[in-house]
């Protein structure tokens, strides 16, 4: 069987640098590898919900920013279906049946789950579909019999998680229906959880600590200069720390060899300079101008190409429409086989009504 693709995004907002180092540039390099038989792309709205369900506009909105960012990156309809969960009611349909394969206590062992709730303030009272996510994302990857999903570190227990409902599934049916995916993280650390510019853990919506793929220059401008760097830096010739400093962070993420040599050819590479900030005497404000000119040539094609999207906004949604409607099918493909294994597949099974006839004949 060849190899297939899941992964997705929650439609919260417009997607950040987190995404792109994370999963997105991944995903464009993945795609035009040609060593996969099939790619979804998955904007999560259904899952989204979850922690936004009093906020329904805000995902409704976000759905085309997502696409947008998609098609901006470089994600090809002709290659790709992305597509909208939500309408794909099968896999809340698989949702339903795995959560009887899942415990209480498996769900708050969670790591990911346990720090996303703390974040979102839900200890004390802790909505069941949020806390269930994990299941739902279990359905997502294998409704496509996903072999590789690309992500970032964070999402690491929920592929476990999807591991240990298809083994449980599997055997419990003796069925051979589902298949075990891989994750398939950064093998870079920083670009598996890029922090946010505030120099916390990681770069994230919810957190507003983002530089937007569809950021203009001049907003870059103002984020990249206000980012958070060395605290005890303070003049130019104190010794400065690299660890933990956002703008280094980002340099190690994104800048080049051939970058220092079109923008700060006073040093070769990043250990050259970073040697001179850890001595002292290199201020934060070049190395911000350097990191901007960085960031700004990385994001201008994609920039480029977001403008051209966004002339056609039907046309975006027709592509959406497409690939939804092919992710259906598929869906619907597996749910048939699972329902089949679980032996609830009623009206297909012409052995059944007979068999029932003759034990009642008997
Ligand atoms: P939210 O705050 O709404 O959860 P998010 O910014 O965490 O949003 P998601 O849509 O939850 O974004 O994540 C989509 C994908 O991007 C996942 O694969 C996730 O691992 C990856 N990702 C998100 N943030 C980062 C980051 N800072 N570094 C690397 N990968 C990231
Ligand atoms: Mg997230």
């Amino acid at each position: 069987m060849g190899k297939i693709i899941l992964t997705g995004d929650r439609p919260t907002g417009r997607l950040h640098l987190g995404h792109y180092v994370g999963s997105l540039k991944r995903r464009v390099e993945l795609q035009n590898s040609g060593e996969f038989e099939k790619i979804f792309i998955m904007i999560a709205d259904a899952q989204a919900l979850t922690d936004n369900f009093d906020n329904p506009d805000k995902i409704r909105d976000n759905i085309i920013e997502v696409a947008l960012d998609y098609l901006s990156v470089g994600l090809d309809p002709a290659k790709t279906n992305m597509f909208i969960q939500s309408v794909v009611t099968e896999l809340t349909e698989l949702t339903f049946y795995y959560a009887n394969l899942v415990t209480v206590s498996r769900l708050e062992r969670n790591p990911t789950v346990k720090t996303e709730i703390k974040m979102r303030n839900f200890e004390t009272s802790i909505p069941v579909g949020f806390f269930t996510y994990p299941i739902s994302q279990a359905s997502d990857i294998t409704a496509f019999k996903a072999t590789t999903v690309p992500v970032g570190e964070d999402q690491l227990p929920m592929i476990e998680q999807t591991r240990e409902i298809v083994r449980k599934f599997n055997t419990t049916y003796n069925a051979d229906v589902l298949v075990e995916p891989d994750a398939l993280i950064p093998t870079n650390q920083i670009c598996s959880r890029l922090p946010g510019t505030d120099g916390k853990a990681k770069m994230s919506k919810s957190l507003g600590n983002c530089i937007y793929l569809s950021d203009p220059e001049d907003v870059v401008k103002q984020k990249v200069m206000s980012m958070f760097t060395d605290p005890d830096h303070i003049q130019i010739n104190d010794p400065g720390k690299v660890e933990g400093n956002a703008v280094f962070t980002y340099l190690d993420a994104f800048a080049t060899d051939e970058d220092f040599a079109e923008f700060l050819p006073d040093y070769k590479n990043l250990d050259e300079m970073k040697e001179h900030y850890r001595r002292g005497g290199l201020g934060d404000v070049k190395c911000k101008k350097l990191l901007l000119n960085v960031i700004n040539k990385e994001l201008a094609p994609i920039r480029a190409r977001r403008k051209e999207f966004e002339k056609d906004i039907p046309a975006v949604y027709e592509i959406l429409r497409k690939g939804t409607e092919v992710a259906r099918a598929e869906a619907a493909q597996t749910l048939s086989e699972v329902k089949a294994a679980m032996r609830i597949n009623y009206f297909d099974d012409a052995a059944l009504i007979q068999g029932q006839q003759e034990k009642f004949n008997s």
